[in-house]
C-alpha cells in the first residue's frame, strides 16, 4: 500500500451510498504533510509534462491543487461554482453535476486566467462519475489549452468516471483506486498499482 492507501485504511470511513468519508485528513480537517506528499507524487508522475498551470474546482480541490501547483512551481486556477445564469462573456462556463450534493452547478473560470498557451494538470480530491473532471476538461477546451494530464487523490474504481476519462485518451493518475468498499464491515479494497 502507498502512503495514501494506508491513510485511507486508517482514517477513512465507508458510508452507505458509495461515499467514502475522509474528512479527518483530506477535505474538512486537512493533514498538510499528506497534502504536500500528494502534490509531490503528482509532480513525480507528471514530471515529463510541460505543465504551466494546475486547474481544479472549489472547494475541496483547492488544497490538493495548491500542493500540486507548489510542487510544479506554477499558478493554481480553481473553477468557481456559480448559481447565476447571467454569466458575463469574459468567463468560460461548464455545467457540473455534484455527486455528493446531487445538484447541478455552473462552474466558471475567468478568461484572464486560461488560454491557448496553457498546458494544464487538472486535479481533484475524488473521482466518482467524472462530472467534475468533464466540466474542467470542457473549460480547458473552451480556452484552447492543452490538458497534459489529470491527477486524482482517490478514485472510486467501481464508478464510471475513471473508465470514461481514460477512454477519452487522457493520462489519468489516481493515487488510490478503491475497487470495492463495504459500509457494513468497513472493508476497503484497492486496485493494485504498478
Ligand atoms: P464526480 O464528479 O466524479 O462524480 O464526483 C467528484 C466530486 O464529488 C469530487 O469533487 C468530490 O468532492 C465529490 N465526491 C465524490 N465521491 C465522493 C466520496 O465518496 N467522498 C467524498 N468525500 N466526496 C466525494
Amino acid at each position: 500500500m502507498n502512503f495514501l492507501e494506508e491513510r485511507i485504511v486508517r482514517d477513512g470511513i465507508v458510508k452507505p451510498g458509495n461515499v467514502l468519508k475522509v474528512d479527518s485528513f483530506l477535505n474538512h480537517q486537512m493533514d498538510i504533510a499528506l497534502m504536500n506528499e500528494i502534490g509531490m507524487e503528482f509532480h513525480r508522475r507528471f514530471a515529463h509534462k510541460p505543465i504551466t498551470k494546475v486547474l481544479t474546482i472549489e472547494a475541496s480541490g483547492i488544497a490538493i491543487g495548491y500542493a500540486a501547483a507548489n510542487a510544479f512551481k506554477v499558478p493554481l486556477v480553481f473553477a468557481k461554482k456559480s448559481k447565476s445564469i447571467n454569466i458575463e462573456g469574459d468567463m468560460y462556463v461548464a455545467e457540473v453535476e455534484s455527486f455528493t450534493h446531487k445538484n447541478r452547478n455552473q462552474v466558471i473560470v475567468s478568461k484572464k486566467f486560461l488560454g491557448p498557451e496553457d498546458h494544464l494538470l487538472i486535479v481533484d480530491d475524488f473521482l466518482a462519475n467524472g462530472c467534475a473532471l468533464q466540466g474542467l476538461i470542457s473549460i480547458s477546451e473552451s480556452a484552447g489549452a492543452t490538458v497534459e494530464g489529470l491527477g486524482i487523490a482517490i478514485e472510486k474504481g467501481f464508478q464510471i468516471g475513471g473508465r470514461v476519462i481514460r477512454n477519452l485518451g487522457y493520462h489519468l493518475e489516481s493515487l488510490a483506486i478503491v475497487d470495492a468498499m463495504d459500509a457494513e464491515t468497513g472493508t476497503i479494497t484497492f486496485r493494485p498499482q504498478v
